[in-house]
């Protein structure tokens, strides 16, 4: 492994609003993307029309920022402490950027929302708020505006990492952690600039490798870039990862901050944001999937193994609390961590993308508990639960558990007289041949035989 090996993130993250950053046009989720036609919600404002001016910013873009800024352990700066951010023009000039400068608050001298703050053991410089350009295809030249105006967060590290997995271990815990305050649109994943250096040399010679869309990729570029070091030497430089060779490419010797000529926006206003908004957002701020994963554990007795199962994605460990309210945690959690996940993955689908009710699922679980049905028959009901789930009640009505002998012997012989070949092969001693039957009265008897 190579020495003195730093790394250091500016990762970007789209914040999850209703509305985009300076106008009121609708804010699509990343999820909804296919659906829906280039240029749909767009306005003289988001595809920087001359003369346009930005509306207000967005309060729900700027609430969440702060969410972020308190969940990875950083300092808000507060009116209180005299420190007013200042939206900057930070420009450049390309296609995807048709007024010729992105809104951000960042720059030189500029005051970041928040600093100085620590997650899983890397240190956080500074967070950011700034608006995502438009998308620009460079093959066909068509530009999509959807996306332009988005409230996108950027979270700069301390050079804390010393490897690709390193890397790859923290930002998987990052979106893990966002998402628990569903702050960030953890579908539409992670683009990162990723600074690597190798030597003991601080700060000045590193390499910066933009604008790198996926964990996968990040990981690839950081050990291309280790190894590439350790032949050539560390200088500074931006360089891009290009996906087909895995390899990176320079594109240029580092611009300066001088380079972007950032200024003041004379058209937004200078943003305060007081302590006690803070201190409000704070004490709102929801559990981290570390709380959560300890009361699994302590308050629910559930081993570790499965808590972390749970913890790792928000929606199912609260659709697993709703429905421990009325079941008894030790008999939900097979429910939840075998049964539910195996009918989402069957279907291709999270949990938000389908409409299971806890209500539903704990009248099934009572009904299994109950002795009501077979525990085949509502993994069965289960899996017709995708889209939508339903009371159970209607359905239970002559779907109980057959254990009345008589009822069952008759099932058998019907089993038995439908199926001669079997019987045959059962008398030559093949087990396969009694599964078979066995398979034959679950089905004769709609799953009710017990
Ligand atoms: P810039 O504004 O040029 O992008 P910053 O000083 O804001 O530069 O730093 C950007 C990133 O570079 C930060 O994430 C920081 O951790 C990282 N960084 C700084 N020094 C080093 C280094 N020696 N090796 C690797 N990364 C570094
Ligand atoms: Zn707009
Ligand atoms: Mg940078």
């Amino acid at each position: 492994m190579a020495k003195d090996v730093k790394i250091g993130l500016e990762v970007h993250g789209y914040l999850i609003t209703k509305e985009k950053l300076f106008c009121r046009c609708r804010a699509i989720r990343h999820s909804a993307k296919e659906n829906i036609k280039p240029n749909t919600f767009v306005c003289p404002i988001c595809c920087g029309y001359p003369g346009s001016k930005p509306m207000l910013p967005n309060a729900e873009a700027i609430k969440k920022i702060v969410q972020i800024a308190l969940m990875l352990k950083c300092k808000v700066n507060t009116a209180e402490q005299k420190k007013s951010l200042v939206w900057q023009r930070k420009h450049y000039n390309w296609p995807d950027l048709p007024k010729g400068y992105q809104n951000t608050i960042s720059g030189a001298y500029s005051v970041p929302v928040a600093e100085n703050g620590i997650f899983e053991n890397a240190r956080i410089r500074e967070i950011h708020l700034e608006e995502d350009p438009a998308s620009w295809n460079p093959e066909t030249g068509c530009i999509d505006y959807n996306r332009s105006g988005l409230p996108l967060a950027e979270i700069v590290t301390e050079p804390d990492f010393c490897s690709a997995e390193d890397v790859v271990e923290w930002l998987k815990q990052l979106i893990l952690t966002l998402s628990y305050i569903k702050a960030v649109d953890k579908n539409a994943g992670i683009k990162a600039d990723v600074n690597v250096s190798i030597g003991k040399k601080s700060g000045a010679e590193r390499v910066e490798i933009k604008n790198i869309n996926s964990i996968e990729n990040i990981k690839k570029a950081v050990e291309f870039e280790i190894a590439r070091q350790e032949k050539e030497g560390t200088l500074r430089e931006t360089r891009r990862f290009d996906e087909q060779s895995g390899k990176t490419m320079k594109m240029r010797e580092k611009e300066e901050s001088a380079d972007y000529r950032f200024i003041p926006d004379p058209d937004l206003p200078v943003i305060k944001i007081s302590g006690k908004v803070v201190k409000e957002i704070m004490e709102r701020l929801p559990e981290t999937p570390q709380e959560k994963l300890q009361k699994l554990v302590k308050k629910h007795k559930i081993d570790k193994k499965s808590a972390e199962v749970l913890s790792k994605n928000l929606e199912i460990v609260e659709f697993f609390e709703d429905v421990s309210e009325k079941i008894p945690a030790d008999f939900a959690l097979p429910w939840v961590v075998v049964e539910l996940l195996r009918v989402l993955n069957w279907n291709k689908k999270t949990l938000e993308e389908v409409d299971i009710k806890p209500e539903h699922f704990i009248e099934l679980l009572e009904a299994v508990k109950n002795k009501g049905i077979t525990e085949l028959k509502a993994k069965q009901i289960l899996n017709s639960f995708v889209p939508s789930s339903f009371s159970i009640k209607q359905k239970l009505k002559g779907a109980g558990r057959i254990t009345d002998k008589k009822e069952i012997e008759k099932i058998c012989k019907q089993a038995i007289e439908k199926n001669p070949q079997a019987i045959l092969d059962l008398k030559e001693g093949k087990q396969e041949a009694l599964n078979f039957l066995l398979g034959e009265i679950m089905k004769l008897s709609q799953r009710r035989a017990d």
